[in-house]
């Protein structure tokens, strides 16, 4: 029987660092505020969002919703956009994408301060994240990923590591931050050639590409490591993800559950960075 890596685990263990940095800042005068800028009230959304308030008000961070009507015209909303981003009592940004088709999301990702950008869409952050240059932010599902197999301690240096997908969401950074720790990367997506044959290479197989159950036993080598970024709906209208939990379970050494995996961190992810951004204003002497 394959070890369930639960995100619940990972979460109580970031917890206690996480609320010791929010106090250490409330000390000094400070509260780290995530702003969470939403257009239209689609469910995907307001279930994270609320996630996300949950969570980061757990930890002791305030959070500003910024909710747009699904009509706002472009000039209207970037004109608020940039008042958003220029607010100073707020330190970090979520912005809700994919945004309307409406909406010059090119131009947001223009905006967007680097500092301000939590989950990696402005171009500075995507290349330090390509740079393995530590002092951007990486988008927060990858470095969910990462926190989780840190957390329960899988090595990575010289393991080969599959990825199916590549999307610049999950998938391509993702890579980046898992070559930055020596691990030996194969990515794979709708045009590989023997999908089944390239996973079955890996001792850490993970799954990014958005089809309920796609990775079944014959894809997994026995004893790997296996991780579902998946988040889908079955035929049963049920939450499940990209792995056949049932058929690759009795053959992996361990997996993530879907829900109840990498979904889970991403939202302690996202405060780490919010944290983060509050701090280092508060190094810079910012006033708020
Ligand atoms: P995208 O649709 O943007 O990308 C999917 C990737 O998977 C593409 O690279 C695609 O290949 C590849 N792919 C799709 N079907 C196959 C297939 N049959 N065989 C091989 N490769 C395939 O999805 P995202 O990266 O945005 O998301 C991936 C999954 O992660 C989704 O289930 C999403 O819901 C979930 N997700 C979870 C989050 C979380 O917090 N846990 C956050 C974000 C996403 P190609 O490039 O050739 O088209």
């Amino acid at each position: 029987m394959a070890t369930l890596l639960k995100g619940i685990e990972v979460v109580n263990g970031m917890k206690e660092s996480l609320s010791s940095r929010v106090l250490e800042l409330k000390r000094k005068g400070k509260t780290p505020c995530l702003g969470i800028v939403r257009i239209g009230e689609r469910p995907d959304d307001l279930s994270y969002e609320k996630g996300a308030v949950k969570r980061c008000s757990g930890i002791g961070l305030l959070c500003k919703v910024f909710n747009f009507p699904a009509d706002v015209s472009n000039e209207e909303f970037i004109q608020e956009f940039k008042k958003i981003n220029a607010d100073e009592s707020v330190h970090g940004l979520l912005v809700f994408r994919p945004m309307p088709k409406h909406i010059d999301e090119e131009a947001v990702k223009g905006i967007i301060s680097p500092e301000k950008d939590m989950d990696c869409m402005s171009p500075a952050n995507i290349a330090k994240v390509f740079a393995a240059d530590e002092t951007g932010y990486a988008p927060c599902t990858p470095q969910a990923v990462m926190e989780l197999l840190k957390h329960f301690g899988i090595p990575l240096k010289g393991k080969r590591v599959t990825l199916v997908g590549r999307s610049m969401v999950v998938g391509k950074p993702l890579s980046m931050l898992l070559l930055k720790e020596h691990a030996t990367i194969t990515i794979c997506h709708t045009r590989t050639a023997d999908l089944a044959g390239e996973c079955r290479k890996a001792e850490i197989l993970i799954a990014a590409a958005g089809v309920p159950k796609m990775v079944k036993d014959s894809f997994v080598n026995e004893g790997a490591t296996v991780i579902d970024v998946g988040i889908n709906v079955d035929e049963n209208g049920n939450l499940c993800g990209d792995v056949d939990f049932e058929s690759v379970e009795p053959v992996a050494g361990s997996i993530t559950p879907v829900p109840g995996g990498v979904g889970t961190v991403t939202t302690s992810v996202l405060a780490m960075h919010v944290i983060e951004a509050c701090e280092k204003g508060e190094a810079l002497g910012r006033p708020s």
